[in-house]
């Protein structure tokens, strides 16, 4: 016969001595209440020194933890504070929260997940809570990354704002590139957001001047507030805004020409993807749509060039084959892939800066 209490117990990863002990339903209020308890006469540690010591007393707590479907769900449970000979009364530890958190881990690695990629106010909203409070959970962990980075050793940053565009409210985030850890993040875009992380970044210990490589996407709103504010480093455009953009491009140019070929439809994925990741059947598609001397071919074309680019590594080389890239775009006669050989003019210093770097925003992309 299945146990409820038993299943929630493994669900919720508890092991001894924690152990639920009542979970129920409210169908009209839509939540779960899940209480745990730790069995009768095992041993309490104290959180500092780890040594066993008597139970001082107990004291009700309640947690946020993650939804199950539509129900709202909290953990409950009566947390012992020890007395340590040591450090006196302390309360104990429990495994799925953090000290003085109002929410399990799960719940709070679940909320930075999604502030990655959406406005804050958009994941308070979806996830249930005020955005204060998803406020307060961010600052924590921001503050943690602060703590364990000696910022006087930084000398390459990646910045990025939160991806969505539909919201209010935005997230800049630095990240210290050798080690892979946001060292800062901040509400907002664009300038401002660098110059309060400088003011963080020295009241830190930190030496702007030690900061040699900054990695960013190519908005006026960064690249006017690095000039002002870490003036000495040298600007990289982040490879993959630059084939993003370059891939919005080519996608200009076949939806302007699907209006005139019905061969095109259905194939906008084929011109994203380089052809080592196209299936057979993709590349026949190509194969037989090169025969009608398509304007996306050669968009696409101009677009793997492109991409060849970010593979010499050699300085002089690479230089060479971005002009020849651009000679070849702006000679193109397709409009969108002309804009796009002008953009990459304009950023000129900052997409070659890659060759010599070989720095990348990648980092930013699995993080938080
Ligand atoms: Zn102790």
């Amino acid at each position: 016969m299945f146990n409820q209490i038993d299943l929630f117990t493994d669900a919720l990863g508890l092991q001894n001595p924690w152990k639920v002990t009542d979970v129920s339903f409210d169908v009209n209020e839509s939540r779960v209440d899940i209480r745990i308890a730790r069995t009768k006469g095992s041993k309490v540690k104290c959180p500092v020194c780890g040594k066993e010591c008597s139970v001082h007393d107990s004291k009700e707590r309640t947690w946020r933890h993650l939804n199950f479907f539509q129900y709202k769900a909290f953990i409950h449970c009566k947390v012992s504070r020890c007395n340590c000979e040591e450090h006196e009364v302390k309360q104990v530890d429990v495994p799925w929260a953090r000290e003085g958190s109002g929410f399990t881990l799960l719940f709070e690695a679940f909320a930075m997940t999604l502030v990655r990629n959406m406005p804050v106010n958009a994941v308070a909203k979806m996830i249930g809570i005020y955005s204060d409070r998803l406020w307060r959970i961010i600052d924590h962990y921001v503050e943690i990354a602060h703590t364990s980075v000696k910022f006087n050793d930084i000398t390459s940053i990646g910045i990025d704002e939160t991806s969505n565009k539909r919201g209010h409210d935005y997230i800049t985030l630095f990240v210290d590139l050798d080690e892979s850890k946001v060292i800062y993040a901040t509400e907002g875009k664009g300038a401002s957001t660098i110059a309060s992380f400088k003011e963080t970044f020295e009241n830190q210990g930190g030496e702007i001047s030690k900061i040699e490589h900054v990695s960013c996407d190519m908005s006026p709103a960064f690249i006017s507030g690095i000039s002002k504010n870490i003036p000495d480093a040298k600007v990289i455009y982040d490879k993959f805004h630059v084939i993003k953009r370059i891939n919005e491009e080519v996608n200009k140019v076949r939806r302007a020409e699907v209006k005139e070929n019905d061969n095109l439809k259905g194939t906008r994925f084929i011109w994203l993807k380089n052809p080592e990741n196209l299936t057979n059947k993709q590349l026949e598609e190509i194969a037989s749509l090169a025969k009608t001397n398509l304007k996306t071919l050669r968009a696409y074309n101009i677009k793997l060039s492109l991409q060849e680019f970010y593979k010499i590594t050699d300085s002089v080389a690479a230089e060479a084959h971005l002009k020849k890239w651009f000679f070849w775009a702006t000679h193109s006669r397709l409009q969108p892939m002309i804009d796009a050989a002008y953009f990459i003019k304009r950023h000129w210093e900052g997409v070659l800066n890659y060759t010599t770097t070989r720095i990348t925003n990648g980092v930013l992309e699995g993080l938080v």
